[in-house]
């Protein structure tokens, strides 16, 4: 057969969502992703996927966000009948990201989302992690390396007579709480490489929990909420082992708050967010797979996902009381919910209660995309209006931008990445980034890889 490949992307081409490539070798038709369009691209029909669906024979997956598989159940039902390859804790939480994501295209009907996920169930495959394993066909080669992003992460070796491809997925940055940062492929013939944060470095990431402890003290100094707007993967498990850490280290949030009876409490964590609950309690459980120095504390009797002064919220009901009850009291409290970028979820009811609040300080501690509430509200100056739940809603809380929290590699990340390859690639594909950082980006690389085609969508 011929080895070269035939790649396609079809999604995460022109912006950062909706991920999906195709790959063509000899017989195998494979798929890399099948995400959800968000942000100024959620206009696009889930079902139409610019590709014959019957002709796919497997799919593999990089990672849990939604961005990189929310559309699997329609892919299903568009027909789709094989195999959905994935690490070992992608398989333990994919099927909580889709019970989640059908819950919401589908709202009334519970039986239809347990037919869906149990169709999807029965066709994950989970492969352990660093292990060459044959597909179905025997002409290619799959096998999975950390991507130090979140957990479960991997990016995808593909081997066909020789010829490697790598799929990066997303590439994590080095200090992820629960999950090593990625090593660089022995070899890659095509990269296709993810470029989110292609143009810019990280600022502050040695000094973040500093940075989140310092921000923290002195939001709370005025009485109010602190809102950090959360994915339910990743994003909130990493905020929730950093304020453990807070709490533990010097004390500094574990300080008694002046009531006005002048007794005092600690302060609360308030996970909000009924998903990202599963999700942590599900990073719980894989245990096993956090890296050794956050498994040393677990020994020693820490709970990093499960201290004392965290407060889980799972009912709708007591969600809107506790809105309520922040936004009335003014009481110091930090809020997790998601979602991240604003767009639906929970944090959207604190948000229409509390942006008009000078006291309400809101953490971004994530890429926030065009088009979304999140990156509207970080635009906007105190007094200006912004729509949350279809109100007009007036904006005078205090915005904090922690860049130090990205879960994606930066330029240096996303360099080592390609130049420690001890071969060059022929060929880099850049995708999954907005067109003006891809464009930057490769004029970036090309320098540093002068025998690299460096190739960017149009
Ligand atoms: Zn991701
Ligand atoms: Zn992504």
């Amino acid at each position: 057969m011929d080895s070269t490949p035939q790649i396609t992307h079809h999604g995460a081409v022109t912006g950062v969502t909706g991920s999906c490539h195709q790959y063509q070798a000899g017989h195998a038709n494979l798929l890399i992703d099948c995400g959800l369009f968000q942000g100024a691209e959620s206009d696009r029909p889930l079902h139409a996927f610019g590709f014959d669906v019957a002709e796919v024979t497997a799919l593999i997956v990089t990672h849990c966000h939604i961005d990189h598989v929310g559309r699997i159940p329609w892919l299903i039902a568009a027909g789709f009948r094989g195999p959905i390859y994935c690490t070992e804790p992608t398989a333990a939480l994919l099927p909580l990201v889709l019970e989640d994501a059908l819950g919401i295209h589908i709202p009334n009907d519970a039986d239809l989302v347990e037919k869906a996920l149990a169709r999807i169930l029965g066709q994950i495959q989970p492969v352990p992690y660093n292990q060459w394993h044959p597909l179905p066909g025997g002409e290619i080669e799959l096998r999975f390396q950390p991507a130090g992003h979140i957990m479960g992460s991997a990016y995808v070796e593909l081997d066909a007579s020789g010829h490697r491809t790598v799929f990066s997925g997303d590439l994590g940055a080095p200090g992820a709480v629960f999950v090593d940062p990625p090593q660089a492929p022995e070899r890659a013939d095509i990269l296709v490489l993810e470029s989110t944060y292609g143009n810019r470095d990280h600022e502050a990431r040695a000094e973040r929990k500093t940075e989140l402890g310092n921000s923290l003290k002195r939001a709370l100094a005025d009485g109010g909420t602190v809102l950090i707007p959360a994915f339910s993967l990743g994003r909130t498990q990493e905020i929730l082992a950093f304020i453990e850490d807070l709490l533990f280290e010097n004390n500094l949030l574990h300080t008694t708050h002046s009531q006005p009876d002048g007794t005092g409490a600690a302060l609360p964590i308030i996970l909000d967010s009924p998903l990202a609950l599963r999700m942590t309690q599900a990073y719980r459980h894989l245990l096993d797979h956090w890296r050794e120095p956050l498994q040393n504390k677990r020994r020693a009797g820490r709970y990093p996902l499960a201290f004392d002064q965290l407060i889980t919220i799972e009912h709708h009901r007591d969600h809107l009381a506790m809105v309520k009850r922040l936004t009335h009291t003014q009481q110091p409290a930090v809020v997790l919910a998601a979602s991240g970028m604003c767009q639906g979820g929970r944090i959207m009811n604190y948000l229409e209660a509390m942006l008009p609040l000078p006291e309400t300080d809101i953490f971004f501690v994530g890429y926030q995309a065009k088009g979304t509430l999140g990156a509207a509200i970080q635009r906007a100056q105190p007094g200006d209006t912004v729509r949350v739940n279809n109100h007009p809603t007036p904006m005078n809380a205090q915005i904090h931008r922690l860049s130090g929290f990205s879960a994606h590699a930066d330029r240096t990340g996303l360099t080592h990445f390609c130049t420690q390859i001890p071969t060059a690639p022929t060929e880099i594909r850049l995708v999954h980034g907005d067109a003006k950082v891809k464009r930057e980006f490769q004029a970036h690389l090309a320098n540093r890889l002068p025998d690299t085609s460096v190739w960017v969508p149009d």
